[in-house]
């Protein structure tokens, strides 16, 4: 996603600020924080969608009257779908999710049992299912195509990503 909109999703939400980046890290010796150094790794398409998220996170913070504790540790594209990583306060789980080839995946959901957390963990599940109906690339409504990566976009966007397949190719 380019650098202006997670800096807008930034400044809108405390939360979405990124912390150490990618080359300070490097300097430690290794990179944990994968959301600060590399930002949200999805096109621009789903920019509407992430901030339509947040601010479902936000409002639940807001009505429960507690500061955001929600850390974000990585935001991607994988499969052709959003993957919303995080957790709270210092409950760093360090796996999110076993992703199995061609089988299902299993996704760990932090904060279980606190009423707050699932209802976060409820918004982050519908906003994944969501992107599956939004395109990567532009936002219109797309669906999941099957390319040398699975992709989900609209008709227009699917036709452009053909045509760089066949220049690639
Ligand atoms: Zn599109």
């Amino acid at each position: 996603m380019t650098n202006k909109l997670e800096k807008a999703l930034a400044e809108k939400y405390a939360f979405m600020k990124k912390g150490c980046s990618l080359s300070s890290q490097m300097k430690s010796g290794y990179v944990d924080d994968l959301y600060s150094a590399f930002g949200c790794e999805c096109a621009d398409g789903w920019y509407d969608l992430l901030d339509e998220m947040c601010a479902k996170i936000q409002a639940v913070y807001d009505e429960s009257g507690r500061e955001p504790d929600i850390i974000i540790d990585q935001i991607k594209e994988k499969y052709g779908t959003l993957r919303f990583y995080y957790h709270f306060g210092d409950d760093n789980p360090g796996i999110h999710a076993l992703d199995c080839i061609g089988g299902p995946s299993v996704r760990f959901k932090p904060g279980k049992g606190n009423e707050l957390y699932e209802r976060i963990a409820e918004i982050v599940s519908w906003g994944e299912d969501r992107s599956g109906e939004i395109c990567e690339e532009c936002g219109k409504p797309g669906t999941i195509r099957d390319l040398m990566y699975i992709q989900t976009l609209c008709d227009d966007c699917l036709a452009k990503a053909v045509d760089q397949e066949k220049m690639e190719k």
